[in-house]
């Protein structure tokens, strides 16, 4: 089985940094300092599949909030290894999230291609499976999991757990209205690019967050490592409950901007879960 560690979102260390990357990301400090983040090209997440087996309240992926069904093509993920060795992108880690990645129909081919990826173009390459660890069918596919993949467990149940409020948007908190959301979150240099069943975004939640509102933004090729992807930043961190500073919470918590996109969401595809919509 491959290895397994306990893994906590949220810390005491982590609020205090995004305490300070609120005040570092005010237009007047970014005018003098610069934006804080970049967007890491030596990371990259695969958000497999939008199913999950739970209902986390504020899930960043909107799992909860609007099941779907929706899975990456596995055909994606070959053209993503094609371009990755083409242009001589040599990744140090690849995560793959979801939803919950293990209930993906393909996930064990996904594994095996990314497997013979590493073995013929990037030797020392980490790819690490991030689950929530939860019930009999996601704990068999990780024990099945070759030795040398990597597992990032958050032992998530039905007890709800803290969340930062994902839903909770930027643009309706009027101490956001100094804030320059172009500059992203310190997600951009942890947890690099993200490929979403919509193609790629600058983070994976930015995907998610593109799945509900509908702008059509992903690309269908691999970002240059020159495009900085401020655009798509300005457009998806000023919805994001990641930007800037929020206390965790166990309850919903809903700004306006996000009822209203569910609303749309739901009246545009209803409320059964289906394939990609
Ligand atoms: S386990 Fe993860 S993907 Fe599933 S609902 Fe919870 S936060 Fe969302
Ligand atoms: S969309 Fe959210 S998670 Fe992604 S960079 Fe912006 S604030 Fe961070």
């Amino acid at each position: 089985m491959a290895s397994a560690r306990i893994h906590r979102n949220i810390t005491v260390q982590r609020l205090a940094k995004d305490c300070y990357h609120f005040f570092r990301c005010q237009r007047p400090v970014v005018r003098r300092l610069g934006r804080p983040f970049r967007i890491s090209r030596r990371y990259i997440e695969l958000d497999l599949t939008y199913r999950c087996n739970l209902q986390c309240r504020n899930c960043n992926r909107s799992c909860t909030q609007a099941p779907s069904r929706c899975d990456m093509p596995v055909a994606a993920i070959a053209a993503f290894i094609r371009e990755s060795v083409a242009t001589g992108r040599s990744w140090e880690r690849i995560r793959l999230l979801g939803g919950e990645p293990t209930l993906h129909p393909d996930f064990t081919s996904i594994i095996g291609m990314l497997m013979d990826y590493r073995a013929s173009a990037n030797p020392g390459l980490r790819i690490v499976v991030c689950t929530n660890g939860c019930g009999p069918h996601v704990r068999r596919h990780l024990e099945d999991l070759p030795a040398a993949i990597h597992v990032k467990n958050t032992w998530k149940g039905r007890r709800q757990r803290l969340f930062r409020p994902f839903n909770v948007a930027p643009i309706d908190r009027p101490s956001y209205r100094w804030a320059d959301t172009s500059c992203g979150c310190r997600i951009l240099e942890d947890c690099g690019l993200g490929l979403t069943p919509q193609g790629y975004y600058p983070c994976g939640i930015a995907g998610a967050i593109d799945r509900i509102f509908g702008f059509g933004r992903g690309r269908e090729r691999l970002p240059l490592p020159g495009d900085d992807m401020r655009e798509d930043l300005d457009i998806f961190c000023r919805l994001c409950g990641h930007f800037g500073f929020s206390w965790p919470t166990r309850r919903i918590r809903m700004s306006p901007t996000w009822t209203q996109a569910y609303g749309r969401y739901h009246a545009r595809c209803g409320h059964d879960p289906a394939p990609c919509r």
